[in-house]
């Protein structure tokens, strides 16, 4: 895949970039190595002042920034705006938590004999994050956020088709303060990641994409015994049940597929309506996804813009076509738009079967599947039968199916009467297919730190064990 920025609304290659060299790479990594060895030792309140001048920095840049985005990837520059928003966000919330979050946790010194005894939080090294195109600034933020600020440094390997974005994080981080070196940008394919994961001054890895991509980064880092993050795919559930505000949930329901085009991972994909409420659910649904304007995504009013590749283009389409030719009902949309760009409208199938690929596999796309359940327990089976893991989306009023919900749904999110979505200030992250590992909150600034355990004889008495 080349390193580009190709507009997906009109297919032109912006600009190109060459691939770093063997050479051009382990200086990079050697400058990681060698900026560890110092920024490990700044104070939290370095690092904050450092973090909070970047989400100033951020904020003077949302209109040139989200312009870029849209330019690589085809979000609407609104969500663009929001997205760099959200960034500024994370940067100073963990400029003003982590050290908090990071403090050393008493332990039971009795317990153990121990003078003192005590758990400590350090810095691991440099970190490789290998990041999707689908929120460029965001996936790569919110790891820098809690890397930075624990004292690791890191190396970004973005997708190739955002290398824009890429440099301007290492640019960013630069012009906040940040020692040279401390978050450094890698424009490298993805055959390359491999080496550079086994790279001795490489200590940890987190990718956030695919299965395959993310199966074939842990399997390398499981070789070297090194650390991973994986935030994979996911083909999140959304149920809906008699009791709920059913104008409230059709209406959440377009902007949860719909979001960034329909290409996030915890976009709702799959929508499981009780029977007793499914005509209507579907009726208000159809309308709601069929009166969205797609369209040039740097233009107000745009709700839906292109898909971000050619490539995402024929994976809709060919989901879209099997399960229509498996004899799905096309409730709207179901066809690309055609003429420039890489457009698919909103789409809705009823009447799938697990014959059909889209009952089973992530559809990274504006594509909604529609089922129809007769209670609770069916619902819940459905909502499980999937290899992903990521979020769930559940819409009852009802305190006991709530209950069976938290208790029996599989996934590492689980969000009632309102849209899945990512806060800085909660754990973000999946099970089975979808991952391991949490991103954001205390658990993501934890992942790449030593927990180190300190323990503190009595002096000649103490017992050693
Ligand atoms: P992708 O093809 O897996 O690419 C993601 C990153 O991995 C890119 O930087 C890519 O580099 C690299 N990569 C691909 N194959 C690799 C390999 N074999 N070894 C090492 N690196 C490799 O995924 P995508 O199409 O960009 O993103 C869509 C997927 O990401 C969806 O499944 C979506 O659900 C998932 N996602 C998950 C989360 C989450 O938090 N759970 C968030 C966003 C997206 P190149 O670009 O150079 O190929």
């Amino acid at each position: 895949m080349p390193i580009a920025t190709i507009n997906p609304a009109t297919g032109e290659t912006v600009k190109s970039y060459d691939e770093l060299t063997e050479e051009e790479i382990d200086r990079r990594l050697a400058a990681a190595a060698t900026t560890f060895a110092t920024y490990r030792r700044t104070t939290f309140a370095e690092r904050a002042a450092w973090m909070r001048a970047a989400a100033a920095i951020l904020d003077d840049e949302v209109d040139h920034v989200a312009a870029m985005m849209t330019t690589e990837m085809g979000k609407t520059l609104a969500a663009a705006r929001q997205e760099v928003q959200k960034c500024a966000k994370a940067c100073r919330y963990y400029a003003e938590h982590a050290e908090g979050y990071l403090k050393d946790e008493p332990a039971d010194a009795e317990a153990t004999g121990a003078l003192r005894a005590w758990v400590t939080y350090q810095p691991m090294g440099p970190v490789l994050a290998v990041m999707p195109w689908n929120f460029p600034l965001w996936q790569a933020m919110r790891f820098a956020a809690p890397a930075l600020m624990a004292g690791n440094v890191g190396l970004l390997k973005h997708a190739s088709n955002v290398p824009q974005t890429a440099l301007y994080m290492q640019h960013l981080f630069e012009r906040a303060g940040f020692p040279s070196g401390a978050f450094q940008t890698l424009l490298i394919g993805s055959k390359k990641v491999e080496a550079v994961l086994k790279d001795r001054r490489v200590v940890a890895a987190t990718l956030t994409g695919s299965g395959p991509a993310g199966s074939s980064v842990a399997a390398t880092a499981g070789s070297q015994i090194k650390k991973t993050v994986l935030e994979l795919g996911g083909s999140d559930p959304f149920i809906v049940m008699p009791s709920a505000d059913l104008e409230r949930a059709a209406e959440v329901a377009t902007t949860a597929r719909l979001l960034n085009n329909g290409q996030s991972c915890i976009n709702a994909k799959r929508f499981i309506v009780h029977e007793d409420v499914y005509d209507e659910f579907q009726r208000r649904f159809v309308e709601a996804m069929s009166a969205q304007v797609v369209g040039d995504p740097m233009e107000d009013g745009t709700d839906v813009g292109p898909l971000a590749s050619e490539q995402q283009l024929h994976d809709v389409s060919e989901l879209v076509d099997d399960a229509a030719g498996k004899g799905a009902s096309v409730l709207c949309g179901g066809k690309p738009l055609g003429g420039q760009g890489w457009y698919y409208p909103p789409t809705v199938l009823a009447d799938v079967t697990p014959a059909m690929r889209v009952h089973l596999e992530e559809v990274f796309g504006p594509v909604a599947t529609l089922y129809r359940v007769r209670d609770i327990d069916e619902a819940v089976e459905l909502a499980n039968a999937t290899e992903f893991g990521l979020g769930a989306n559940v819409w009852t009023d009802d305190e006991s199916e709530r209950e069976r919900f938290l208790a029996d749904i599989e996934a590492g999110m689980l969000f009632f009467n309102g849209n899945t979505t990512s806060y800085p200030e909660l754990p973000f992250g999946g099970i089975k297919s979808s991952g391991y590992g949490r991103e954001l909150s205390f658990h993501g600034i934890k992942e790449f730190c030593n927990a180190k355990t300190v323990w503190v004889g009595k002096g000649s008495a103490s017992t050693s064990e």
